[in-house]
């Protein structure tokens, strides 16, 4: 290869990354946009699933790995709390809920560097009461305030649906 050939190469190359980029493309099923999150909810019988993609920008405000000591403990605090019921999601007492199993997941957790990182949360729970489940409140807006808007695919007992929420009123209700 003559070494303009490898020039114009390495300006394609480079070019396409930065598009890739811009168009947020390099993630397979949603795009990564600042203070925005996604949930896919189901609703099934007594049991109720919950999948979360939010961009670690909107819960940490940096998608750098932690630096300073303030920033490791959130991070950790993070890590933690968002395996646990009630830190992302309030469901209704009466419904009598139990978390069944979670998952967070994100590549600043196992310290890998990369431009953007997601928070991937999997939440299951199962209500003794299911016929009292008619909305779920997210409590990660209260917890998390540079998340402006939660985009929510669902499907419940009343069919399927999306709607995107606010913090000024963080409820789904079917
Ligand atoms: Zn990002």
């Amino acid at each position: 290869m003559t070494s303009n050939a490898f020039l114009l190469a390495a300006l394609i190359v480079a070019t396409s990354a930065w598009s890739a980029d811009k168009s947020g493309a390099h993630h397979d099923h949603a795009a990564h946009s600042h203070g925005q999150g996604q949930l896919e909810l189901v609703v099934q019988g007594d049991v109720v699933q919950l999948d979360f993609e939010i961009p670690m920008e909107s819960l940490l405000g940096h998608e750098h790995l932690p630096k300073t000591p303030a920033q490791k403990k959130a991070m950790a605090e993070l890590q933690v709390g968002a395996a646990q019921a009630n830190y992302l999601v309030v469901l209704p007492a009466a419904a009598a809920c139990q978390l069944q199993s979670a998952q967070a997941r994100s590549d600043m957790f196992l310290g890998k560097k990369s431009e953007h990182s997601d928070l991937d949360v999997q939440l299951q729970f199962k209500c003794s009461k299911p016929a009292a489940l008619q909305q779920i409140e997210l409590a990660v807006f209260k917890r998390h305030p540079l998340l402006k808007s939660l985009k929510v695919d669902m499907i419940t007992p009343k069919g399927q649906g999306s709607t995107t929420l606010k913090p000024k009123d963080p409820v789904i209700r079917w």
